[in-house]
C-alpha cells in the first residue's frame, strides 16, 4: 500500500508557492497569491506557481 500524505501537511504543501522569476519559496495563502497580494521578496514579482509542478 501506498503511504498517504496526512491531510493537514498536504495543505500545508499547497500553501507554499515557488516564484516564477527567481525560483524563491514563500508560503502564502492561495487566495492571497490568486488576488495579486502577494509579492516575492527577493524579486518583487507577483509569479508564482505551486511547488508540486516540476
Ligand atoms: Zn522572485
Amino acid at each position: 500500500m501506498a503511504t498517504k500524505i496526512p491531510a493537514a501537511q498536504q495543505r500545508l504543501f499547497h500553501r507554499i508557492f515557488v516564484c516564477k522569476n527567481c525560483g524563491s519559496k514563500i508560503r502564502a495563502d492561495p487566495k492571497k497569491i490568486i488576488e495579486g497580494k502577494v509579492k516575492c521578496r527577493k524579486c518583487k514579482k507577483r509569479a508564482f506557481r505551486t511547488i508540486k509542478k516540476k
